[in-house]
Parts: structure tokens; sequence; C-alpha cells
């Protein structure tokens, strides 16, 4: 595979992030249009191409040298970057800026009728997550031994169906929770979509698209502000 000298952004093909990042990047000037069927999307009036994955491949692409950008939820790079730092892969990027969307937070929950008295009410009980890894260093931090319950989906109806006493999921509005029949009672992670750069030196005419585009994000972002 040749090194390609078009500017490689990766961004979530399809969910709660994929929208907005495309809106951001044409507000910015970057033209192109989505093939719903095609991995790459080629800007016509800009050496770019768009690459459409799953949010969680975003953040090794990027670290692994790939892509040059990603657009990816602060929840998922930092979940990333903890398990990569622990196997001894590849585990750095360069956070360019928070941006203004995918605003969410990661939360423990527990059924409405489980006596909740703090943290240490978790102690040795099962918790189910899509995130074992923000979850473990925050119950390090408290001191709190729990068992893992690891889901990718269909984590909040883990406790219903007797998979485990509690979770920890994220939480935008409140409304999944309380159609569960849980109660949010620690935010363990506030999170916010932000674009990331790989370490890489890049040849002067990339960094200098790079450069252009993010002074250009920096005036869309702060315009809203
Ligand atoms: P993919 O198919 O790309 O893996 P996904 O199902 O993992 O998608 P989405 O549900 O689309 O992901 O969420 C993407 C990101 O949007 C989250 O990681 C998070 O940063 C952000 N987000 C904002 N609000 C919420 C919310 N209420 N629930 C889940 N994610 C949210
Ligand atoms: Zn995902």
């Amino acid at each position: 595979m040749s090194e390609s000298n078009r500017l490689r952004i990766a961004i979530q093909k399809s969910g709660r992030l994929s929208k907005e990042s495309q809106k951001l990047l044409k507000t910015c000037g970057v033209k192109f249009n989505v093939n719903e069927q095609r991995l790459i999307a080629h800007s016509d009036n800009m050496p770019i191409d768009l690459l459409r994955v799953r949010d969680d491949d975003i953040p090794g692409l990027v670290m692994d040298g790939v892509v040059d950008l990603g657009i990816i939820g602060e929840n998922v790079l930092e979940e990333e970057q903890i398990e990569r730092q622990s196997l001894g892969k590849p585990a750095e990027c360069i956070k360019l800026r928070e941006l203004d969307f995918g605003a969410c937070r990661l939360s423990l929950a527990v059924p409405n009728e489980f006596d909740y008295q703090g943290v240490s009410s978790l102690e040795g009980l099962r918790i189910a997550t899509s995130y074992p890894n923000l979850l473990r260093r925050y119950m390090e931090q408290k001191g709190i031994n729990y068992r893992d319950c690891m889901l990718k989906g269909s984590v909040e109806v883990a406790p219903r169906a007797g998979l485990s006493d509690g979770i920890c999921d994220l939480v935008s509005t409140g409304a999944t929770l309380e159609a569960n029949g849980l109660y949010e009672t620690d935010v363990i992670y506030r999170s916010m979509a932000c674009i990331i750069q790989s370490t890489q030196s890049q040849p002067d005419d990339k960094q200098a698209l790079i450069n252009k585009i993010l002074s250009r994000i920096n005036g869309v972002v702060r315009a809203k502000e």
C-alpha cells in the first residue's frame, strides 16, 4: 500500500456523531458527497479523503497512523488509550481540540429499588458496561472491588435480565435509564466529541492543510459559543 499524499480523516459511518462530523467539515469548506455503500468519500475541492468507519475503530486508526485525523467521542478515545497502554500497543495521538457536539456522560446507575448509599454499595457486585477500562480506573480510585459484565450493547437491560446488579453506561438525557427502571448515581466521565491527529510527522503541505482545517474549525466552533 502506498502512503497517500491526500489527507485522511476518519469519521463515524453512521451514529450519533456522523451527521455533525460531516456538517463540521462541510462548514469548513471541504466539499464531498457521501455514498452510503462506500467506505471512502473523496473531496472534490481539497486533497482530502474521508474514511467512514465504526467509531470504535477511529482511535486505533489514528494511533497506528493509518489515518491522519479522526473525529471521535472522548469516551471512546480514553477507553481505547487505556486498553492499548495495557497491551503495549501505540496509544498516542494529539487532541487538536474539543468540538461542540456529542455531549454525554459515562455514569453508574442502579435499579430504582436499589438502596444506594454511595459507591461502596457496589462492593462485590456485578456491573455491566461497554467501557471496562474507564470503569476499572474509577473503581480503583475509589477502592471498590466489583465484578465485570462486559456487553457491547443492551447494557441498560442487564439488571432486569438478571445479568448484573448495576450498569456503567453513556447518558445524555437520562430517558433510557428511566425507561429501564434505573437511576443515575455517579458520573464517572464527562465527554464531548473531539478531533485528534496522528503523532506521525507530516509532509509540509499536509501539515499546512491540517492547520488550515483546524483554524477553520476554531472559527466555526468559537462563532457558536
Ligand atoms: P458504531 O456503530 O459507530 O460503533 P455506536 O453505537 O458505538 O456506533 P453511537 O451510539 O452512535 O455509537 O454513539 C457514538 C458516540 O456519541 C458515543 O461514543 C458518545 O461519544 C456520543 N454520545 C452522545 N450522546 C450519547 C448518548 N446519549 N448515548 C450514547 N452515546 C452518546
Ligand atoms: Zn461504537
